[in-house]
This record gives C-alpha cells, sequence and structure tokens, in this order.
C-alpha cells in the first residue's frame, strides 16, 4: 500500500485509475490540474505521484522541476506513445519512472512498487524473522514456516509494521494513522477487518492467536510465538 497523487485532466483516466488503484489497497488522492497538483503533492506528502505531462495549464515537465525543487518524492510521468523527446526531458527534469497511455492499472502498479521499493532508503530494515514469520520488507515477500503468503499491499504494511515493533502494542489509532495514513474515526472497522484477513492467512484466529495478540481496549501486538515472556 502506499499513499499516491494522481495528477491527470482526463476525468475519465482519473475515475478509472483511482479505481483501479484502491482496488489494489493503494490511497489515491488526485488532482486535475499542475497548480492544484503541486499544492496537493506538498500538503499531502504522498509516498509517490504520477504525473501527465499533458496538463492544462503548465507543462508537466515544468511542474515536475517546480516540484523536484522542493521534494524528492517519487514521480512515474504517464505520456503519449510517440513522446520521446517528451520522455527523455522528464526524466531528465528528476522523474523516476514512465508509462505509456494507455497503460493498464496492473502495469502502473508493478512500476509503482518497482520505484518505491528503489526508493527505500539505504538503511531500510532488511529481513525481519520473528519464530518461524519471515517478512521481507524489499521483495515484500511473507512466508510462515517456509509457507508463501499471498498478502494485499496493505495486509504487507499492516504486518510489517507490527512485525517491526515485536512484542509493542500498537494502537488502531496509530496503525490508521501509520498504515492507512487516515485520521481516527470511532467506528472504524478497518484495522479490524485487515487484522482478520491477516491471522486468516497467518493461519491463526482471534482468540487462540501465535503472532497477533489482541490486547483488549488497547491495540494489538505481534509477538515471538517462542518467546517465553508470552504466557
Ligand atoms: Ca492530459
Amino acid at each position: 500500500m502506499a499513499s499516491l497523487l494522481l495528477v491527470e485532466d482526463d476525468p475519465g483516466i482519473r475515475g478509472a485509475v483511482i479505481r483501479a488503484l484502491t482496488e489494489r489497497g493503494h490511497v489515491v488522492r488526485s488532482a486535475p490540474d499542475a497548480m492544484s497538483g503541486l499544492q496537493e503533492a506538498v500538503s499531502s506528502e504522498p509516498d509517490l505521484v504520477i504525473l501527465d505531462l499533458g496538463l492544462p495549464d503548465l507543462d508537466g515537465v515544468e511542474l515536475l522541476r517546480m516540484l523536484r525543487a522542493v521534494s524528492k518524492v517519487p514521480v512515474i510521468i504517464a505520456t503519449a506513445r510517440d513522446d520521446d523527446a517528451q520522455i527523455v526531458r522528464a526524466l531528465d527534469a528528476g522523474a523516476d519512472d514512465y508509462v505509456l497511455k494507455p497503460y493498464s492499472a496492473a502495469q502502473l502498479d508493478a512500476r509503482i512498487r518497482a520505484v518505491l521499493r528503489r526508493s527505500l532508503p539505504e538503511d531500510a530494515p532488511k529481513v525481519l524473522e520473528i519464530g518461524g514469520l519471515l517478512i521481507d520488507p524489499r521483495s515484500r515477500d511473507v512466508s510462515v514456516d517456509g509457507r508463501p503468503l499471498e498478502l494485499s499491499p496493505r495486509e504487507f504494511d499492516l504486518l510489517a509494521y507490527l512485525a517491526a515493533r515485536p512484542g509493542q502494542v500498537v494502537t488502531k489509532r496509530e496503525l490508521l494513522a501509520e498504515v492507512w495514513r487516515l485520521p481516527y474515526g470511532g467506528a472504524d472497522k478497518t484495522v479490524d477487518v485487515h487484522l482478520s484477513w491477516l491471522r486468516r492467512k497467518l493461519g491463526e484466529n482471534a482468540s487462540e492467536p501465535r503472532f497477533l495478540v489482541t490486547v483488549r481496549g488497547v491495540g494489538v501486538k505481534l509477538i515471538d510465538p517462542g518467546a517465553s515472556s508470552h504466557a
């Protein structure tokens, strides 16, 4: 899961891309022109920007230069097939990758993941290993007792966030803020729902947890099932 900003003036493309990326677990904001895109990029600090080069108010490459002056956010540009010179200009101006229109959601999502992997800081955590659970933040592979798990992007982010803090109780408010980048709403069941999906894939349930222990009224913690401190 990533928080994305889509700068695209075509409402049809905008709607379709937002839908497709949201279905893949991303949080997607959008802007219909360059200036509101710049504003949104600065105020919402997305993990990555998808930038259409043909915008009504300003050339996309100009926007990219302005953005680069204030932000290192990874940028994928979207452009028409015959725009070779534009692609070169955009890459020179600091774009991280590009997609050719029309692009599929699957391809865009793969490029997003690749760009985000590359942009991880050098000191990003290596593989996490907690009592049979292996989590690789770079490849986003997860296995339990050697059995690979198919996790959605959000399930992965949730698990990785908890696994980076083994034994530590994390509140739902913190999970919503850090994993979903959402404000806390009292009735929000999002975290519970994703935790239960995650538990199912880990082969456990809330009443007999192996890794994910609910601390009633507080939150959840990921524990090492082999560690004796857990009773
Ligand atoms: Ca356009």
